[in-house]
C-alpha cells in the first residue's frame, strides 16, 4: 500500500459515503462534508444489481443492506393498457447464479444507513450543515472552501451530485441541462393497495411518451413508483417540486386496471426533473476529482447511477492503495470512463424503448422483443451481463 492519505470528500449522498467507506477499508482517512444538517434521503426505493452489491460487500456494508433490502424475483415489461408482459429476466437465485450477487430493492434511506455506519466503523469523520464553496490545489495537497472554513487534505473528492459545484471548477465544466424527462416519486403503504396487488417484482410499464416502474420494499410494507413522462422544459423552481397526486392519476389515465388501482391510492408525490451535462473531457484537475453523479450523471431507465458511484468508490480505493495520489486519479479515470460512458447511452437509448410515440409502434418494439424473448430465452436473460457482471473488486486498474 501506498502512505495513508487523508481525503477531503464533499456530499453525503451514496457516493460520497461509499468513497468514504471504501477509502477506510483501504486504510485511507476521509472526512466527509455535508451542507445538510442531517443525512437524509427522499422517500424512495432503489434497485441495486450485482455489481453494486459486490461493491457494497468490498466496503463493508453489504450486510446492512443485505438485511434491509428485499430480493425481487423478476423484471417485467408491460403494455400499458393491456397488461400484456412483454419481457421477463428472472431474478431472486437465477440472478445470485447468472451474476454471482444478489438483485436488491432497498429504501434509499436504508442504503444509505448501511453506507454511513460503513464509513464510520472505517475511521470516517462526517461533518454536517458545511457548504463548500470552491475547491482547489495547495501545496502538496487540496483543500476545500466552507462557510465554516478551509479543510485541508492530500486529494478533495467532489461526491455533490448533478447540481456539483466542485464540477464547475473543472475546465468544460457546464450547467445542469434539462433532460426532456420529469419522473414522479413516492410510496404507497401497502394498507392502501388491495391485497395481492404488491408483488415481488419489478414492473416497467411502457407506454407512449411515459413509462412508470414499481416495486415493493420493506418486506412488501410499501411500493415504491416512478413515473416518468417526457416534458418540453422544467420551468419550477428547484429540482424537485410536491406534486398533485390527481395530475399524476390524469398523466396515467386508461393505463389499465392495475395502474389506475395503484395510483389511486397515492397519497403524495415528488416530481423531478432529470438533467444531466455534457461529458467532461476530465473528471480531475490536480488533486480534485469528481464522483457519482458530479462526474458522469445517468438517466435512471438501467437503475444503474447509484451503482456506478458505488463501483466508482471501490476502483478508487484501490487505485489510491497501488498508485501516487495524482497518478491513482489518473489510473481510476482510465479504469472507470469507458464504462460509465457506455452506462450512460445504455440507460438513454433504454428511455427510447420504455417510450414510444404512438401506440402501434409500442406494438411493433413489444413483439420484436417478445420474439427474441421466446427465441432465445438465454440470450435475453443476458442483456444485462455486462452490466451486473462486473466486478469492481477485480476490475484492472
Ligand atoms: C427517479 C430516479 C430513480 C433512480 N433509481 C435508481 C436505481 O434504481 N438504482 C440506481 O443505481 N440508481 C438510481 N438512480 C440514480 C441515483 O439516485 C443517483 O445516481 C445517486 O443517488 C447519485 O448519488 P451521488 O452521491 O452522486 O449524488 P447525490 O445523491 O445528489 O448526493 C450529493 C450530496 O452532496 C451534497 N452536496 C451538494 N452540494 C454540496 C456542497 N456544495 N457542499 C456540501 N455538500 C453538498 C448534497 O446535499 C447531497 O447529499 C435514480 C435516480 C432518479 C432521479
Amino acid at each position: 500500500m501506498t502512505r495513508r492519505l487523508q481525503i477531503v470528500v464533499v456530499g453525503a449522498g451514496v457516493a460520497g459515503l461509499a468513497c468514504a467507506a471504501a477509502l477506510g477499508r483501504a486504510g485511507h482517512f476521509a472526512v466527509v462534508v455535508e451542507q445538510a444538517p442531517a443525512l437524509a434521503e427522499v422517500g424512495a426505493g432503489l434497485q441495486l444489481s450485482p455489481n453494486a452489491v459486490r461493491a457494497l460487500d468490498w466496503m463493508g456494508a453489504g450486510e446492512a443492506a443485505r438485511a434491509a433490502a428485499s430480493r425481487p424475483e423478476a423484471t417485467e415489461l408491460r403494455l400499458h393498457r393491456s397488461g400484456r408482459v412483454v419481457y421477463r429476466m428472472a431474478l431472486g437465485r437465477t440472478a445470485e447464479t447468472r451474476w454471482g450477487a444478489p438483485y436488491l430493492h432497498m429504501h434509499r434511506a436504508d442504503l444509505l444507513r448501511a453506507l454511513e455506519g460503513a464509513a464510520r466503523a472505517s475511521g470516517a469523520e462526517i461533518r454536517l450543515g458545511q457548504r463548500v464553496e470552491r475547491a482547489g490545489d495547495v501545496r502538496g495537497g487540496a483543500a476545500v472552501y466552507t462557510d465554516a472554513g478551509v479543510i485541508e487534505g492530500d486529494l478533495v473528492l467532489g461526491a455533490d451530485g448533478v447540481r456539483s459545484v466542485l464540477r464547475g471548477n473543472l475546465p468544460g465544466g457546464s450547467k445542469p441541462l434539462f433532460a426532456g424527462h420529469v419522473a414522479w416519486r413516492g410510496l404507497v403503504p401497502a394498507e392502501r393497495l388491495p391485497a395481492g396487488l404488491l408483488s415481488p417484482r419489478t414492473t416497467v410499464w411502457m407506454g407512449p411518451r411515459r413509462h412508470l416502474v414499481t416495486y415493493p420494499l420493506r418486506e412488501g410494507r410499501l411500493l415504491n413508483f416512478v413515473a416518468v413522462e417526457e416534458q418540453e422544459s422544467w420551468t419550477a423552481e428547484g429540482w424537485s417540486t410536491p406534486g398533485d397526486p390527481a395530475a399524476l392519476r390524469a398523466s396515467f389515465a386508461d393505463w389499465g386496471e392495475e395502474v389506475d388501482t395503484m395510483l389511486a391510492a397515492v397519497p403524495e408525490t415528488f416530481r423531478w426533473g432529470l438533467f444531466g451535462h455534457r461529458p467532461l473531457r476530465r473528471w480531475s484537475q490536480g488533486r480534485v476529482a469528481l464522483v457519482g453523479d458530479a462526474a458522469h450523471p445517468t438517466l435512471p431507465f438501467l437503475a444503474q447511477g447509484a451503482a456506478m458511484a458505488l463501483e466508482d468508490a471501490v476502483v478508487l480505493a484501490r487505485a489510491l492503495s497501488t498508485f501516487e495520489p495524482t497518478a491513482g486519479l489518473e489510473a481510476w479515470e482510465r479504469a472507470r470512463k469507458p464504462r460509465a460512458t457506455r452506462l450512460q447511452k445504455a440507460a438513454a437509448r433504454n428511455g427510447r424503448r420504455f417510450h414510444a410515440r404512438i401506440a402501434p409502434e409500442q406494438w411493433v418494439k413489444a413483439l420484436a422483443l417478445g420474439t427474441f424473448a421466446r427465441a432465445a430465452p438465454d440470450l435475453a436473460q443476458g442483456l444485462n451481463d455486462w452490466v451486473y457482471r462486473y466486478d469492481p473488486t477485480a476490475a484492472p486498474i
